[in-house]
């Protein structure tokens, strides 16, 4: 199996990158923000739930992400592997992932982690908020928020997985086409 996590700050780019990585290796694609999206729309318990720490760009709790995230893998028992995008995003959460995954013999192939340097990320979700309809890409103190909490919370995952020798940094300036290439380069070893 390849099971990558694809890592970086809002606005890396891991949505648009995920979606050409997992045509390309035939992965699945979890991502806990469109899981968590998705439920928000469907009005659900769980989405209702994470509202109020999604407005805010605050972290949802832990536990509501991993059971989200074990349901999904359960559900796709036969993947030749998966892309996990913006999760694991705090040290708790690799954790309880490496767990999960090992009770189903499953384990991690490599982090890979966008680099893009912070007054592009603002640049970008400003233009993705006019796109779409993510009121947390709309606003710039929120948006900021995000990328605090990024940095105090999220980052420490890397530490995380270097530590595991799963670490791989990847420039995420450039274009798609571009970034894309640097992924695959790093990737194709590893299939
Ligand atoms: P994203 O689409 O990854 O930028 O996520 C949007 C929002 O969903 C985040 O600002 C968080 O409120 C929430 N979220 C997504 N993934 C996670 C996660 N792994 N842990 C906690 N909260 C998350």
């Amino acid at each position: 199996m390849l099971n990558i996590v694809l890592f970086g700050p809002p606005g890396a780019g891991k949505g648009t990158q995920a979606a050409k990585l997992l045509e390309k290796y035939q992965l699945i694609h979890l991502s806990t923000g469109d899981i968590l999206r998705s439920e928000l729309k469907a009005r659900s318990k769980l989405g209702l739930e994470a509202q109020s720490y999604m407005d805010k760009g605050e972290l949802v709790p832990n536990a509501v992400v991993i059971g989200m995230i074990e349901k999904q893998i359960d559900s796709h028992a036969g993947a030749k592997g998966f892309i996990f995008d913006g999760f694991p995003r705090t040290t708790a959460q690799a954790a309880a992932l490496d767990r999960m995954l090992m009770k189903k013999n499953i384990a991690i192939t490599a982090m890979l982690a966008l680099e893009v340097e912070k007054e592009e990320l603002i640049k970008r979700l400003l233009l993705r908020g006019k796109e779409s309809c993510r009121a947390d890409d709309q606003d710039r103190s929120i948006i900021e928020n995000r990328i605090r909490v990024y940095h105090n919370q999220t980052v420490p995952v890397q530490d995380y997985y270097e530590a595991q020798h799963k670490y791989k940094g990847v420039q995420g300036m450039g274009s798609i086409e571009e970034i894309f290439d640097r992924l695959c380069k790093v990737i194709d070893p590893l299939v």
